[in-house]
């Protein structure tokens, strides 16, 4: 069953004039379908002004299409009357976690979202307990938010959004000014809900990394999605991913310069133990002979 279904999906950021007359109208994306089933992992990339963020606010209802439809769980974001129902199934986190806090505790901010669903006050404890525990930050629910580190403000940001029981999560390049611990604890995080919870991750990112454990990677360019398989699929086409402003992982890169110097390497490979058992066969092969 599909949680998301995108049908031909058109979007423009319209500028009107003082007048209210129509002065512009920007085209960021381009008959877009996509389905995705429940529980599925999709990584999103893309060069910056691609559509990803676009694409995003369409899934919760923050953006309207222009033409075509969203549905969540089969109800229509153009439908007012479900928007509630809607915003409370996908649940959105975004770059910047200091425009994020809104309390002057951990646990008064994961409360926030809860609170305002108008749930008896033992049950938003339950619930907030819980999602501090399943992303590590129950030991701080009595500090400033804004003490903590990056990494552990986004993740008292995830917690927020998990405290509401949303069976999808549309993650915003969450990791983008974190560094590379506060990557980790995020990824691991975000991992972790997806296996064991079973909540459907829609993860935008333009760390190629992020998107290498994922079961689904789609790549977007000026408004549509021009890329949609497996990361293994995905990245192997190092070129067209150059020529739409990619990168690949590391390691792939490095198997695509071996290749390049004529060297018979494989070209799926995305991880590093890839990396060390396809290294480890190339000593074999070139080994000398005497
Ligand atoms: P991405 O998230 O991939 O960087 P966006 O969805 O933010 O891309 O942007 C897609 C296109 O829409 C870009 O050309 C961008 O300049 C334009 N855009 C984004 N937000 C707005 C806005 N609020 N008003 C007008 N144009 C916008
Ligand atoms: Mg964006």
């Amino acid at each position: 069953m599909n949680i998301i279904e995108v049908k031909n999906l058109s979007y423009s950021y319209q500028h009107f004039d003082d007048e209210g007359n129509l002065i512009e109208s920007a085209p960021a994306l381009l008959e877009i379908n996509l389905d995705i089933p429940k529980g599925q992992f999709v990584a999103v990339l893309g060069h910056n002004g691609s559509g990803k963020s676009t694409l995003a606010k369409h899934l919760n209802g923050i953006l309207k299409p222009t033409k075509g439809g969203v549905c969540v769980n089969k109800m229509d974001v153009n439908d007012e009357t479900l928007i509630y129902d809607i915003r409370q199934t996908v649940g959105m986190v975004f770059q910047n976690p200091d425009n994020q806090i809104v309390a002057s505790t951990v646990e008064e901010d994961v409360a926030f979202a809860p609170e305002n669903l108008g749930l008896e006050p033992k049950e938003i404890r339950l619930r907030i307990d819980k999602a501090m525990k399943t992303v590590g930050i129950y030991e701080f629910r009595r500090h400033a938010p804004h003490r903590l580190s990056g990494g552990q403000k986004q993740r008292v940001a995830i917690a927020g959004v998990i405290a509401m029981e949303p069976e999808c999560l549309v993650l915003d390049e969450i990791t983008a000014m974190l560094d590379p611990k506060g990557r980790k604890e995020i990824m691991n995080t975000v991992e972790k809900l997806n296996r064991e919870k079973g909540i459907t991750v829609i993860l935008i990112t333009h760390y190629m990394e992020e998107a290498v454990n994922s079961d689904r990677v789609l790549v977007m360019d000026k408004g549509r999605i021009i890329m949609d398989g497996t990361p293994k699929q995905i990245f192997s086409r190092v070129e067209t991913l150059k020529n739409v402003g990619l990168d690949v992982p590391p390691v792939t890169e490095l198997m695509h310069l071996l290749s390049q110097s004529g060297l018979k390497v494989k070209n799926d490979v995305i991880n590093e133990e890839e990396c060390v058992e396809e290294l480890l066969r190339l000593t074999e092969l070139y080994k000398p002979t005497n």
